[in-house]
């Protein structure tokens, strides 16, 4: 990828993804093989006034040989001193970049047990950080660059090398970095998210309604006082941020136990380095009372029992069919793009900021709300070409929502 294009790549993240602050310190967890662009971005924090970058580096070969030779045990302890690493940098107000940019099939040999295992356990020892990062406390945000693996899935009939290239060349076309300049691109396409966001909230729909020709028949009641949100957020100290490069989402949340019917999944799922694919879920009173999968079947079995909440939905959002991430026609087997591809829900915990003052309110008060909680937040795409929401209102009034894949 030329060289200017990856320096405006990194001014976008560092600028308008988390708007790092002078003197403040950046923490990015990075993949070895994204090392050239890690230190890119590390430049770029320095240059715009960071007072430290500190890397988290990721391995995932080194995890595939832990997951399939380690000792059972392991996979229920989490070392404190990574704990106290997440937690310190928290506490300090650091912001937090992570590039996702896994093989989907990494650890499709590992027996999914041990995978569902580790996450809970890790998902457990974090638990100040999620909530913390969930209710928006710290800016963060969430960006890709393509490994081999990760490219040779996606553009499977070309080259290793030349799969990282279209990969590449993909990426930099969704999150805008191709843009003469990203910054302002991103500001008019707040601008647009904003809008979409402020009708629904002026909206406040008692229900949705979503049908599609593949078997999709379900409604969601959103709790009273639900608030979508879309592009930016404000932290904890009121700074702007972009929690994922590229968004093309406005979301909320749903009431935990309003959800009813069956919906079918529109792409694969990759989790946890396994693939879920072609599967339905239905809900009765929020919950999953029954599903099927033609691939993973297990895995998404587990994810469901991972806790109570995780059989239940905590995410609601909205992308058009015709979005120019979707209009690539790449299945990227990465949920940073493919959820912003395509209408999405989450399995488990909801975002608290997306109900009145839900950052300030307890477990407890959050709950008597509706607003789900998990160890997990998983999000999984159902948007079809064809599909149409009609939004209910409180009075019984249907408005078209969504027709034919797109915000009517
Ligand atoms: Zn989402
Ligand atoms: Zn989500």
């Amino acid at each position: 990828m030329n060289e200017t294009i990856l320096r405006k790549y990194a001014e976008l993240v560092v600028k308008t993804g988390i708007n790092l602050q002078d003197k403040q310190t950046l923490v990015i967890s990075s993949p070895l093989e994204c090392a050239p662009f890690a230190r890119l971005l590390s430049e770029t924090a320095f240059k715009a006034g960071a007072r430290d970058v500190v890397i988290n580096w990721l391995d995932d070969l080194s995890s595939k040989i832990r997951f399939l030779h380690a000792p059972d045990e392991v996979f229920d302890e989490f070392p404190e001193w990574r704990r106290d690493f997440y937690l310190s940098y928290l506490r300090e107000g650091a912001a937090f970049v992570s590039i996702s940019a896994s093989d989907p099939e990494l650890l499709k040999e590992v027996n999914p047990d041990r995978i569902v295992r580790a996450q809970k356990t890790s998902n457990i020892a974090l638990t100040e950080y999620r909530e913390k990062i969930m209710s928006h406390q710290n800016s963060w945000c969430v960006i890709s660059v393509p490994t081999k693996p990760w490219a040779a899935k996606v553009f499977p009939a070309v080259s290793e090398d030349e799969a990282v290239d279209r990969l590449w060349d993909a990426i930099v076309k969704a999150v805008r970095a191709d843009a003469a300049n990203p910054v302002d691109a991103w500001n008019r396409h707040k601008t647009q998210l904003r809008e979409r966001r402020d009708f629904l909230n002026a909206s406040q729909f008692k229900l949705l309604h979503y049908k599609s020709a593949n078997g999709t028949d379900l409604t969601v009641e959103l709790p009273a006082g639900h608030i979508w949100m879309g592009g930016s957020k404000n932290n904890g100290k009121g700074v702007e941020f972009i929690a994922n490069i590229p968004t093309e989402e406005v979301f909320t949340l749903p009431k935990k136990t309003g959800v009813n019917g069956t919906v079918f999944s529109s792409k694969p799922l990759a989790y946890n380095g396994n693939l879920i694919a072609d599967f339905s879920l239905t809900f009765k009173d929020g919950k999953v009372v029954s599903f099927t999968a033609k691939q993973g079947k297990d895995i998404l079995e587990k994810l469901l029992a991972t806790d109570e909440g995780a059989a239940y939905l905590g995410e609601v959002a909205l992308v058009p069919y015709d979005s120019p991430i979707s209009n690539a026609k790449i299945l990227f087997y990465n949920t940073l793009f493919d959820e912003n591809a395509s209408c999405h829900f989450a399995f488990g915990k909801a975002y608290p900021t997306c109900i009145q003052d839900g950052a300030k309110l307890s477990p407890e008060e959050l709950a008597s709300r509706g607003v789900n909680d998990s160890l997990v937040h998983v999000d999984f795409m159902v948007g079809t070409a064809d599909l149409e929401i009609t939004g209910i209102a409180a009075d019984g009034r249907q408005v078209p929502v969504f027709k034919n894949g797109n915000f009517a």
